[in-house]
């Protein structure tokens, strides 16, 4: 159940709902937005809906929860998440670039990437050290000396960076370097790595798996959510379908869909979602038009010798032509870039 506060209900009011839940051994989250405050009422439903909320001063009224997830919804949160790392701002209105290399794999790559994607005003880097490869004998990441390098990266041009986790055990290590943890779309299901993310107070990428609904990725999102962890990024980065002429489908309609739904920021992932260089521009493009909250584009200085996706990896030159479009859509929809 979720109980809507009237946007005149004091304080006192908010305490009177709270402590009615608690005397029914209920759990109550408060969330205070600009308007209102909604409060998240958690326990034996029965219990809670025969209460008559509705005469209780201060309260608007008490709405059932119909969907599987509640915190990430909408309903419980009618503003925008907003999310500020660094330089880097997620939702409210923003619309804000992520770029780097697919994986860190030597200090020159690294360091060229990052330089070139700061010129051409990404405001943070991708760069990961543990890869999730379909193939076990193709290249892993370099582990902890990977994420050295993004840090390194970070110093010297002043770019949060984002890297990926793949297993519960890294979630420490990976903590300790990057400045926002990615759950890759392999894991979206991994409950017990997502509850693990959720425990540490770094913000979190969680990207849609490749088969999943967004019923399915909202609830991934409330696993991370309800461990007290609320600073979650959505990244949608297409999905499969029966057509096999591009890497994956980008599911677009998500976007706005999503928006609906969510009050947690969207981004799109237009490299790994048509998987070759000719469609990431395209689909960047789309994704701003669409109202997406950013983009996260793979970037590399020599995409041909690249260790991992190269052929979906811009050149500098060719980033920094694809943002001049892609900001002046977002401009015009009236995004702060
Ligand atoms: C990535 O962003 O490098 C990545 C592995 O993406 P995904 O999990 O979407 O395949
Ligand atoms: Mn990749």
């Amino acid at each position: 159940m979720i109980i809507v506060m009237r946007h005149e209900a004091t304080e006192a009011d908010i305490a009177g709902v709270v402590s009615r839940l608690q005397a029914i051994d209920c759990e109550a989250h408060v969330s205070r937005g600009q308007l209102r405050t909604v409060i998240g009422a958690i326990g034996d439903r029965d219990q809670i809906q025969t209460l008559p909320w509705e005469a209780m001063a201060g309260v608007e009224k008490a709405v059932p929860v119909l969907k599987s997830f509640r915190f990430v919804s909408r309903d419980f949160q009618t503003e925008d998440s907003v999310i500020k790392i660094g330089g880097a701002t997620f939702g409210g209105g923003h619309f804000t670039t992520i770029a780097g290399p697919c994986a860190a794999e030597n200090r020159d790559q690294v360091m060229r990437t990052a330089e070139a994607v700061k010129l051409a005003g990404a405001k943070m880097l991708r760069g990961d050290a543990f890869k999730p490869r379909t193939s076990p004998y193709a290249f892993q990441g370099l582990g902890e000396a990977g994420l050295q390098l993004m840090a390194e990266a970070r110093e010297q041009f002043e770019l949060p960076f984002v890297a990926e986790v793949l297993d519960s055990r890294d979630v420490a290590l990976v903590s300790s370097y990057a400045d926002v943890l990615r759950i890759g779309t392999r894991n979206m299901s991994n409950f017990t790595l997502l509850a693990e993310v959720g425990r540490q107070p770094r913000p979190v990428q969680l990207k849609r798996g490749f088969t999943a609904t967004l019923e399915e990725w909202l609830n991934a999102a409330e696993y991370i959510y309800k461990e007290g962890n609320h600073q979650i990024i959505l990244v949608e980065r297409g999905i499969r379908t029966f057509e096999t002429a591009a890497r994956n489908t980008l599911d677009i309609t998500a976007v706005p869909l999503i928006k609906g739904m969510s009050h947690l920021p969207i981004v799109v992932d237009p490299s790994h979602s048509g998987g070759r260089r000719e469609l990431v521009a395209p689909l960047a493009r789309a994704a701003a038009g669409a109202g997406a909250d950013g983009i996260m584009v793979d970037v590399h200085p020599t995409p041909d010798t690249a260790l991992v996706d190269g052929a979906q990896a811009l050149l500098p030159s060719e980033f920094a032509e694809m943002m001049t479009a892609v900001n002046a859509i977002a401009s015009v929809l009236g995004r702060v870039l």
